[in-house]
């Protein structure tokens, strides 16, 4: 396991729970997030509605650093730079949300939403090996 993984399994504040096919898309944007915003956290890693939902608490906004380097910046640009450094991370944290779609869970190949009722997003593989262990446990009942 990696690194960052295990480090995002220890410190996700609301815990981390997803297949392994989605995380290296979590993983990525982690490392972005970390080399760019340090300080950023890691809220909830789950899956809802067969989808990824990476949830953060993005790194303050160093107001007081940003000032000191651009002693000339007007306020009405502070203030959109002070939104843009929000939403910037969260964007991240989004964009390995939307690289999971169409990946199985379980595994990383292509995969699609299946399912009723409670729906996943699997590989054709992977949603037969999971109707095979319903089948055995039940035999198994
Ligand atoms: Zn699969």
């Amino acid at each position: 396991m990696s690194e960052i993984r295990e480090r995002l399994e220890r410190e996700t504040e609301l815990g981390a729970s997803i297949g392994d096919g989605w995380w290296p898309f979590v993983e990525a944007a982690a490392t972005l997030l970390d080399a760019a915003y340090p300080g950023w956290k890691s809220g909830q890693i789950k899956e809802k509605f067969a989808g990824l939902r990476f949830y953060i608490t993005p790194a303050p906004w160093p107001e007081e650093k940003v000032r000191e380097n651009n002693p000339h910046a007007r306020e009405e640009d502070l203030e959109r730079w002070e939104k843009e450094w929000y939403a910037a991370q969260n964007a991240i944290a989004d964009s390995a949300e939307r690289a999971c779609s169409g990946v199985c869970e379980n595994c990383g190949k292509p995969g699609e939403v299946k399912g009723d009722g409670w729906i996943h997003t699997k590989c054709d593989e992977c949603a037969a090996g999971r109707e095979q262990r319903r089948e055995e446990m039940w035999a198994n009942a």
